[in-house]
């Protein structure tokens, strides 16, 4: 049990109730004595607590002097309000370090309320963003009025950034990265990114001018070509090889050309464009004809099952390109004989192209890897069968203009299915006659 004095005041209690006993016993009223003493006692505590009263209501006073008991209190309350004062002034000094350090940053921060509001920001925010000190409490997107910022800003997923051309700064490029915290607070960071995309848009036009410019030699090169290997009877015996590698190797080149030259339009594209319904249906049969050219000869199957009126909202050209890399790929990759399986249907998630072969398969270290450009997982066999190393890399951007994903699975020797999901919101059915 805790007792309800200290022991030292217990004891001079306790003696000083004794001492006015026998004191009051010898005058005769020992009752009388004991109630003064504890009277007086009482007086003294009361003065004390009105002198710590006093002293907590004005922390900036001295501390007070007294004896025993309350004197260790007061030092101890003391000593509790120093450490207390120590901590604070240290958490205050974290807090300015971490607030000068993001003041000294080159990009912009910016903490945004649950509101949207703007709550705080660094010095760069105001070269960057143009905030004044007078935007304390606005919404974001009042201060940010780009429809590309104000529909990242309202989404519910941050995973990726946005980048945009800086809404005040022409010439210049910015990208936005915001993360939640807290309850539904965030937190803005803005970085310049104009030397980046400036390189970037550097590598995309050298890759578009060469492959342009690359186009007229080919064209005479392989029209010469053509027009020998027609006449090969009056060409030297000696030179039937070397002309037929020259004619192979040209197309390889043309092929090349032809995959950059794609690539590099769709990556310069503006993602304005509108879609377009798309008969994906007579796309596939189309494609599957086109690829039949190819199969038979090698006395392979290909059989396409598709969902009829199935179509999508997209770009028709690109997609055709997209699917019709698969679909090569899958007759390229499988031995003579072989099948390939092609279905387009749609389910509660969205559609879905299946291309499935059961050829020569991937090494599942490769997967990861192939929708990288002029990446191969066998590059002798991919060169032996005219392939440019840019047809996987085609694909995911087609995909992922029309907001769908790539799906590869395979198993070495046995065969690979690739599969394009595309969102239900991609979705367009077709009415056919
Ligand atoms: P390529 O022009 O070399 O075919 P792609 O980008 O189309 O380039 O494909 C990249 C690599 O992925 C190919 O070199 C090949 O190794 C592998 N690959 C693609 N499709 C298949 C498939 N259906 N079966 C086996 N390997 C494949």
């Amino acid at each position: 049990m805790r007792r309800l004095l200290p022991a030292p005041e217990r004891r001079q209690l306790l003696l000083g109730a004794m001492l006015s006993l026998s004191v009051g016993w010898l005058i005769g009223h020992p009752g009388w004595a004991l109630a003064i003493y504890l009277l007086l006692h009482l007086i003294r505590h009361l003065r004390e607590l009105d002198r710590l009263q006093s002293w907590l209501n004005d922390p900036a006073s001295e501390i007070p002097e007294s004896r025993g008991t309350w004197d260790d209190i007061f030092r101890g309350i003391y000593q509790l309000r120093r450490d207390e004062e120590r901590s604070r002034n240290n958490l205050l000094g974290i807090i300015e370090r971490a607030r000068e350090s993001v003041s000294a940053l080159e990009e912009a921060v910016t903490l945004i309320d649950s509101q949207g509001n703007l709550e705080w920001w660094n010095p760069a925010a105001q070269t960057l963003l143009g905030i004044r000190p007078e935007d304390q409490g606005q919404p974001i997107i009042n201060l940010i009025r780009s429809p590309g910022f104000i529909r990242y800003f309202n989404q519910a997923q941050y995973e990726e950034g946005l980048r945009l051309p800086a809404p005040r700064h022409p010439g210049r490029h910015f990208q936005f990265e915001i993360t939640r915290f807290g309850g539904n607070d965030r937190l803005m960071i803005v970085y310049d990114i104009t030397r980046l995309h400036n390189l970037e848009q550097m590598r995309k036009d050298f890759v578009a001018n060469v492959s342009h410019e690359l186009r007229t030699p080919l064209t005479v090169l392989s029209g010469y070509l053509e027009t020998l290997s027609d006449q090969v009877e009056d060409v030297a015996p000696r030179w039937t090889r070397p002309l037929q590698q020259m004619t192979q190797q040209a197309t390889r080149m043309n092929n090349l050309v032809n995959d950059l030259l794609l690539l590099s339009r769709l990556e310069n594209q503006p993602d304005e464009r509108q879609p377009q319904p798309v008969d994906v249906v007579r796309l596939l049969t189309h494609i599957r004809q086109d690829a039949e050219v190819m199969a038979q000869p090698r006395g392979q199957v290909i059989v396409l099952t598709t969902e009829p009126g199935l179509g999508l909202m997209g770009m028709e050209s690109e997609l055709r390109s997209a699917f019709s890399n698969l679909i090569t790929n899958a007759v390229k990759y499988t031995q003579d004989k072989g099948q390939i399986t092609i279905v387009w249907h749609s389910d509660a998630t969205g559609a879905h192209l299946t291309v499935r072969d059961n050829g020569i398969g991937i090494d599942p270290v490769h997967i990861p890897r192939l929708t990288e450009r002029f990446y191969r997982a066998d590059a002798a066999r991919s060169t032996a069968t005219g392939g440019t190393g840019l047809g996987l890399a085609i694909v995911k951007h087609v995909l992922m203009q029309h907001k769908a994903t790539l799906e590869i699975r395979s198993v070495p020797g046995k065969g690979s299915t690739f599969t394009c999901h595309f969102p239900t919101s991609a979705i367009q059915r077709i009415e056919n006659d």
